[in-house]
């Protein structure tokens, strides 16, 4: 059962942030597929539910000079059925596809899955690695940070009171630009990620230019980007034993939580290497044994 809240709808973002502060215990909602679950729960008491999708303009996927704009109430279904995000993005396509079912992706936001800043958001190893900002708004004026930034631990993002998320950039790359997403999950049905890791790859063809940025979700308190992977691997040729040498420094980078019912950490230090190694056979096409 939910508990009585008031309910606005406004169509403004200005009214939105205003109505946040005006009500100190006040909560957006966007899909409602995290807020509802969590009220039903009684984990979250908002008095006050501030609907925030009547605000025009925020769903969505345009090209912008040098960018992708996605709008945060952008659903996963929308970045599935987008062709821009398809063939630029395929690791955030290639996520989307696998979040959730099809009831919750129709109904899901990016932004929301932002906010929300679980460890392993299916959406957070992709931006990671994709570099993307994200716009946020209030009543006071616009900022613009890096998703990194932006992101800070368990359910804690930068957001102000009274601000809303109105907008992800992420850069357009080159063409041939390849990138890729793996997850790993208890069942093979609906089910969170235990662990997921997130791949892109710059300038493919050639082993002194190429650049490979690896990020990965449920290993830390936020995604976390494996630069000193990337270091080893970027701009060299790619060998079975670099592939060795990286799963062996895998488990020193990251620190999954010991208490995740969904996995182990020694299983995820295993997977993740698992993940490079595979994410690299597919995108350069490469066997190491
Ligand atoms: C059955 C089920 C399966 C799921 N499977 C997955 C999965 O496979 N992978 C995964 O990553 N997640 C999964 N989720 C979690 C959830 O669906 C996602 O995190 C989703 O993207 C949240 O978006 P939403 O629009 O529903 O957010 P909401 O629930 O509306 O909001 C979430 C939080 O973000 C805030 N918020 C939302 N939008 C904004 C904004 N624009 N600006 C400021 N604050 C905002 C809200 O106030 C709230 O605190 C699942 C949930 C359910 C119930």
């Amino acid at each position: 059962m939910l508990m009585e809240f008031d309910y606005y709808a406004p169509d403004s973002i200005e009214d939105a942030s205003k109505l946040l502060k005006k009500y100190e215990n006040s909560k957006f909602l966007a899909g409602g597929t995290d807020l509802l679950v969590n009220m039903k729960k009684g984990k979250v008491r908002p008095d006050v539910v501030i609907d925030i999708k009547k605000i025009k303009g925020l769903n969505e996927i345009k090209e912008v000079y040098g960018y992708v704009s996605i709008g945060a109430l952008v659903t996963f279904n929308q970045l599935i059925e987008s062709e821009i995000i398809k063939t630029r993005y395929p690791v955030l396509w290639e996520c989307a596809k696998v979040m959730g079912c099809y009831e919750i992706r129709n109904r899901a936001t990016i932004g929301g899955n932002i906010v929300n800043a679980s460890p392993g958001s299916e959406s957070g190893s992709p931006l990671f690695v994709l570099e993307a900002e994200v716009k946020v708004r209030s009543d006071e004026g616009e900022r613009k940070l890096k998703i990194n930034e932006f992101v800070k631990g368990v359910g804690k993002t930068d957001l102000k009171r009274g601000e809303i998320l109105t907008e992800i950039l992420i850069p357009v790359y080159p063409e041939n630009t390849k990138s890729t997403y793996f997850r790993g999950s208890r069942v093979r049905g609906m089910d969170l990620a235990s662990l997921n890791l997130a791949m892109l790859i710059l300038n493919p063809e050639s082993d002194e230019k190429r650049e490979i940025r690896i990020a990965a979700g449920a290993v830390y308190i936020t995604p976390l980007r494996l630069k000193e992977i990337e270091d080893m691997l970027s701009h060299t040729k790619l060998t079975t034993e670099l592939i060795e040498k990286v799963k062996r420094k895998v488990p020193q980078l990251i620190q999954p939580r010991a208490t995740s019912l969904r996995a182990t950490p020694e299983y995820k230090k295993v997977m993740v290497g698992n993940f490079i190694e595979m994410g690299l056979e597919k995108l350069l096409n490469l066997r190491f044994y």
